[in-house]
């Protein structure tokens, strides 16, 4: 029988863990975990989980700021907010939603958050702890910390599990690589450049699936008994929204399955309040 992975329903109980966290740090050290989510434009998708990002921390009793840009905002007008939230004792984690217009220079931005509020954990400096598997605190991708979460709740160890990801991006897919080999599984990591994908996805215990692309994949690609997370967010011409893995059909060989919506999506948010708390815990 295939387990559908209910992502709702553990970042609910993360959602309701991070509250109690939040309660003792304001009871105990009189501290309310600040985030400021930083939205440039009026990209549809970023409108929205810029949104649930906002109303979920406030609804978990932090404090939540939503700076909203003009899409035309210039680079040294962002860089300005970052300062300024850099310098603010109130604010724990500053976020910039993600993509940005083309004009404004990404990387630049990234860089300019300060380490120990970076809570994607995109800076390089937090990247550089990550990939060398350093002891101690930092922030890492929200995204790729979720599926780590999903995957402990469903399986007894990571360890000696072949994973195949698909797709190379680096603000999921790389970061999830050196998670799941910190926990000492093999990775391989595929993309469009890679012949006969299907050689790979065949041997994945665990299959992530982070390309874009709706239903990319199907059960005759996927090992009997395999664990399949489906990273990818697709919205359709009707604007129902599906992932790269075709559900139905893979249900038919996959022990644990993530559907979308309800899989990844809410262990993104859930993570992102609870590395916000995280920060406020390791910098007060
Ligand atoms: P991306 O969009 O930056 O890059 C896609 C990657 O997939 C590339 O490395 C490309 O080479 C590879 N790829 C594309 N088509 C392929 C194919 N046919 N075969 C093999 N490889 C292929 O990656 P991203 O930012 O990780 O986003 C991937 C998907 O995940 C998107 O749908 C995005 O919306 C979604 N996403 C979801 C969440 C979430 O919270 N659920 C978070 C981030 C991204």
């Amino acid at each position: 029988m295939t387990n559908v992975i209910n992502g709702r329903k553990i970042a609910k109980q993360l959602n309701k863990e991070t509250k109690t966290r939040v309660d003792k740090l304001k009871k105990e050290k009189g501290i309310i975990p600040g985030i400021a989510v930083i939205l440039v434009g009026d990209n549809p998708a970023s409108v929205i989980y810029t949104r649930n990002k906002h109303r979920t921390a406030e609804k978990l009793g932090m404090k939540s700021i939503l700076r909203k840009f003009p899409k035309d905002v210039s680079q040294a007008e962002v860089l300005q907010a970052i300062h300024h939230y850099n310098d603010d004792p109130t604010i724990h984690a500053i976020l910039i939603q993600l993509p940005l217009p083309k004009h404004l220079n990404q990387t630049e931005l990234i860089e300019a958050i300060a380490p120990e509020k970076d809570v994607d954990g995109f800076n390089s400096k937090n990247v550089g702890k990550l990939y060398n598997n350093e002891n101690g605190h930092y922030p890492v991708s929200c995204t790729a910390r979720g599926i780590m979460t999903l995957l402990h709740s469903y399986l007894d160890k990571i360890e000696g599990k072949n994973v195949t990801i698909i797709g190379r991006s680096i603000l999921v897919s790389r970061p999830l690589q050196s998670l799941l080999i910190n926990e000492n599984a093999t990775v391989t990591m595929v993309s469009l450049h890679t012949d006969n994908i299907d050689y790979y996805t065949k041997h994945a215990d665990i299959l992530v699936v982070a390309a874009g692309k709706p239903n990319l994949i199907k059960k005759d690609q996927v090992k009997l008994g395999a664990t399949v997370i489906d990273v990818g967010i697709n919205r359709m011409a009707n604007h129902h929204l599906v992932g790269d893995v075709d559900c139905d059909d893979v249900k038919e060989v996959a022990e644990n399955i993530t559907p979308v919506p309800g899989g990844v999506g809410p262990m993104t948010i859930a993570t992102l309040m609870q590395q916000t708390v995280d920060l406020a815990e390791w910098n007060k």
